[in-house]
């Protein structure tokens, strides 16, 4: 079963989302909604957001699979320093910037479908977490990954990437494709 993603405009976007206990994160609940949003980003992203299906709270999942990749020219890959990350959940996630440079790349939503644009993001970060297990993990991540991260743990404080988007370079996926943007 696959859930409905929120759209920008609805407000569940733009909440602060709620931390989770430790006994809602081995909740059956909480479970379920991980697998549930786990089947609901596979083919279509590399992370989803609780709040992007309509529950405010500090939980969100990331995939970049290498069949994302083949499509695209290994010099792009290159330069967006994107390889490929495993399945995993974060919770709770507080993320430091470990290196304050920026680098703007066109960067997409599924609650902004199907637009894109340049987004500059924080070359690398450091995230303290937990997993789905409620086990703290300390993740290091740079270039595409960390992109993804600060996507991500952006949506539990109510931003989207509309905010940091350079607007002049707002366009469909379809003429980001056509122009080669
Ligand atoms: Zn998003």
């Amino acid at each position: 079963m696959k859930l409905s993603i929120v759209q920008a405009g609805d407000p569940v976007l733009r909440a602060k989302a709620k931390l989770l206990t430790l006994e809602e994160i081995n909740s059956d609940y909480i479970q379920n909604l991980i697998s549930l949003m786990k089947t609901t980003v596979n083919d279509s992203g590399v992370g989803l957001a609780a709040p992007q299906i309509g529950e405010s709270l500090q939980l969100a999942v990331i995939e970049d699979k290498e069949s994302f990749h083949r499509h695209i020219p290994e010099e792009k890959l290159q330069e967006r320093q994107r390889v490929p990350v495993p399945f995993h959940v974060i919770i709770n996630p507080k993320l430091t910037v470990t290196n304050s440079q920026k680098v703007a790349f066109f960067e997409g939503c599924l609650s902004v479908s199907p637009f894109i644009g340049l987004v500059p993001r924080f070359l690398e970060v450091e995230v303290s977490c937990l997993n789905e297990r409620g086990e703290e993990k300390l993740i290091q991540a740079s270039g595409w990954y960390a992109r993804i991260l600060q996507h991500e743990i952006d949506h539990l404080n109510g931003v989207l990437c509309l905010d940091h988007m350079d607007l002049k370079t707002f366009s469909t996926i379809e003429n980001y494709t056509k122009f080669n943007l």
